[in-house]
This record gives structure tokens, C-alpha cells and sequence, in this order.
């Protein structure tokens, strides 16, 4: 706790005189520079725990003052203070992983770029020798700027770094005017309260990945067990080199999240195309603070899946200037739009046995979503058991307003179901 609000200067100096900055090898700049980076990682860390304990908070208590006093304690970085507040700090700031032992942060005025007379486009930045610099052949033509982030994986270098929001082409893509809800999906990225589908290669690119994954874990689990159980070293040395190693299986993981993202936000843009508000479930609350989910393929891929829409969501948002409301989306995906009665799904089906109807699940879904926005009783932080109270009392006056049905109705009601379901398919 001593090293909270410690800044990075204090934590350079530190080292500096102790002499723990001769351990690492690089030019001072370099080590400087990782540590300004790492520390404002931990900040961020540090504040975005603070969202789900201002949460905590207001669930704990309704007294305005006592709020207030955590409140404040909490922004000026004095949890300690507080056993309650305290405790909450321990549950949200969940410890990080550094990541940081194959990465180094370059400042802007410590590289460049040079063109050869091939037309190549080479990086250079400092090494550890001494006015020498590192030349980095780079597989694009277009020269990174700013603070660079140099990542060495799999025997390559990545070079990460911020492109301005505003330069980017889509930011100056206008938004539409409407309010649409959306629903996020598996087979398709998003479905708008409209009834369009957005992303729909998603879920093949999902299954395709998947696929591929268990049959290479089951691979590689078989050969890891030769390898382990092998009195031959040799033979287990040569397996764990060729068919165990990572370079192959990062590269083959990165190209498969860069379509994914491409898919997604590619989504996202078409939904704000015609949105000025976007109505949308809080993603970020449903699979926060959780961690592996474990060997399951799919409930990972799942997972990660959400995050990107929850990013995507908000990234596209804040660059074409529309709106992104989170509801509260308990019961949206079971619920008839119409009626309000929890209805029986079956596959990408929704069965409202009041209305007698059919619909498109996550439509249907979506619209509920973007009937939250304006609801006046189901804010984002209502607890689900009184929603579906809520829900049930809606429900029950819609019944009383409905005429009774009846033997001679029945009939109606049953063909109505079926010329739903035949004209969607
Ligand atoms: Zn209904």
C-alpha cells in the first residue's frame, strides 16, 4: 500500500540511486521510458477498479453523506483508511500480469525512419552500443509515429503505436440520427432493433477457430505426453522443439483475432451508419473481474468475443460522435417484445405462447434493449429479480387488456404462428 500514488519519477530515483537500473541492460532512455509506461498501466489498473467499487458502493448503502465520504476517500487514493473500502480494493484490484519482459517504449525523438534505394521502409532506433543504432526492416509503407512500442515475438518485432482518433478515415464518417438497440451475438456479431443482421461471418470464423483449436490441443497434448514419458531425450528434445513450440501458434492466434476485430468493428460501423444513439447491454459487466474461463474453447472465445464488441462499441462511438447507452439487459433475450411474457426459446427462436407468435430471437432481443433506454422503472443498476417482477406485472396488465381468448380463437392463433415461422425462412 506504501506504493500507492507513487509516481514514476520517485520510483526512477529510487533506482537510480540503488543501483537497481545497472541490472537491465539498456540505455537509459529505454528503461525510463518502459517504467513511465508500466506505471501509468497501473494507474489505469488502478482506476478502472475504482468503477466496480463505486458500484459496490452504492449497492452497500443509500446514505448520500456516507457515499460522499467514500467517495472522496476512494479518489484521493486513501482506501487504507477505511476497513470497508479497503476490503472492496482487495476484491476489485485484482492483481496484473507484466507483460512487460519482452516489450521496450521508445520516445518519439529517439527514432526515425529511412526509405532504401529498394523502396523499403527500415526503422531505426537506439541500441545498446552507444550512438549505434538498430535498423528494423518494416513490412509497410507507412511510417509509425509518436512513442513506439517494440514487442519481440516469435523472432519478430512488432511495433505498436497510437494513431490519432481524428487522422483515422472512419472518424470522419458522419453518424446516422436514430436510436437503435443492439444485441450481440455469436453467429452474428450484432443484430439492431430494425431486424438487420451485422457481422455474419462471425460465427463461422468462431467455429472454424474452435474447431481448429481442439484438434491442435488434442495434438499437442498427445505428443506432450510422449515427450514426457519417453526415456529417449533426444527424441523428447526434438519433440518439444518442433511440434511444441509457440511462434507457429501465436502467429496462427493473432491473424485469427485481427479478422475477428476486423468483423466486428466492421459491425459496429454499419449499426452507427444510421445511429445517433446506440442502445446496447453492458458488456463489460458481464464477464469483468472473472478469470480464465478455463480449458473450454468456446466459452473463451466467447468471452474474448464480447470483450471486442464492448471495445468496439465504445471506440467507434466516441470517434463518429454518437451516443452508446448501456441498459440494464436482464430478460431481454426471453422476453416478447410485445407483451412482455417470458417466452420459450428454441434455437434462434423466441415462442411467445401470449401473443401466440414467433420471433426472431435476437430481434426481438435488440428491441427490448432499445425499449430499456427510455423505461422508467428498469434503470442500468435495478437488480434482476425485480426486473423480472417488473416484467411480470407488465405481462399480467397486458393480459387483462387482451380480449379472452377463446375455443373459436384458438385456430387464429395457431396459423398466425405458422405464417410467421414460413415467411422467415
Ligand atoms: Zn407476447
Amino acid at each position: 500500500m506504501a506504493g500507492v500514488g507513487l509516481r514514476d519519477r520517485q520510483v526512477r530515483d529510487s533506482w537510480l540511486a540503488d543501483g537497481t537500473h545497472e541490472r537491465f541492460g539498456v540505455l537509459a532512455n529505454a528503461w525510463k521510458e518502459t517504467l513511465r509506461d508500466a506505471m501509468a498501466d497501473i494507474a489505469a489498473c488502478r482506476e478502472a477498479a475504482k468503477v466496480g467499487v463505486k458500484r459496490a458502493i452504492r449497492r452497500h448503502t443509500a446514505d448520500q453523506s456516507e457515499q460522499k465520504r467514500l467517495y472522496t476517500l476512494l479518489k484521493a487514493d486513501r482506501w487504507v483508511e477505511d476497513r470497508y473500502l479497503s476490503r472492496l480494493m482487495r476484491t476489485h484490484w485484482r492483481r496484473g500480469k507484466n507483460r512487460t519482459h519482452n516489450q521496450i517504449v521508445v520516445r518519439s525523438d529517439q527514432h526515425h525512419t529511412m526509405i532504401d534505394s529498394r523502396g523499403r521502409l527500415w526503422l531505426a532506433v537506439p541500441g545498446l552500443v552507444r550512438r549505434q543504432l538498430v535498423k528494423i526492416p518494416l513490412n509497410t509503407t507507412v511510417a509509425p509515429t509518436g512513442t513506439l512500442r517494440l514487442i519481440l515475438r516469435g523472432g519478430r518485432v512488432e511495433i505498436h503505436y497510437q494513431i490519432d482518433a481524428v487522422d483515422m478515415k472512419t472518424s470522419a464518417r458522419p453518424c446516422g440520427a436514430r436510436v437503435v438497440g443492439v444485441d450481440k451475438g455469436y453467429t452474428e456479431a450484432l443484430t439492431d432493433s430494425d431486424g438487420n443482421h451485422h457481422g455474419a461471418r462471425l460465427g463461422a470464423l468462431l467455429t472454424v477457430e474452435s474447431d481448429r483449436l481442439k484438434e491442435r490441443n488434442r495434438r499437442r497434448a498427445k505428443l506432450r505426453s510422449i515427450a514426457n514419458n519417453t526415456t529417449n531425450r533426444a527424441k523428447a528434445d526434438r519433440i518439444r522443439r518442433n511440434n511444441l513450440g509457440t511462434v507457429k501458434r501465436d502467429r496462427q492466434a493473432a491473424r485469427h483475432q485481427a479478422q475477428v476485430r476486423t468483423e466486428i468493428f466492421t459491425a459496429v460501423h454499419r449499426v452507427v451508419d444510421t445511429a445517433a444513439t446506440v442502445v446496447a447491454e453492458d458488456l463489460t459487466t458481464t464477464f469483468a473481474g472473472r478469470g480464465s474461463r478455463g480449458r473450454n474453447v468456446n466459452r473463451r472465445l466467447a468471452g474474448w468475443t464480447k470483450g471486442v464488441t464492448a471495445e468496439a462499441l465504445k471506440n467507434v462511438s466516441e470517434r463518429r460522435g454518437s451516443a452508446l447507452v448501456h441498459v440494464n439487459a436482464a430478460y431481454t433475450s426471453q422476453a416478447c417484445h410485445r407483451c412482455g411474457s417470458l417466452g420459450r426459446r428454441s434455437g434462434d427462436r423466441l415462442h411467445c405462447t401470449q401473443c401466440g407468435v414467433v420471433w426472431q430471437a435476437d430481434v426481438n432481443a435488440a428491441i427490448n434493449v432499445l425499449h430499456r433506454h427510455r423505461d422508467p422503472d428498469i434503470t442500468l443498476h435495478t437488480p434482476h429479480r425485480r426486473v423480472k417482477q417488473i416484467m411480470q406485472e407488465r405481462a399480467d396488465r397486458h393480459r387483462t387488456r387482451l380480449p379472452v381468448p377463446d375455443s373459436s380463437r384458438r385456430p387464429a392463433a395457431e396459423s398466425e404462428t405458422s405464417t410467421m415461422l414460413n415467411s422467415e425462412q
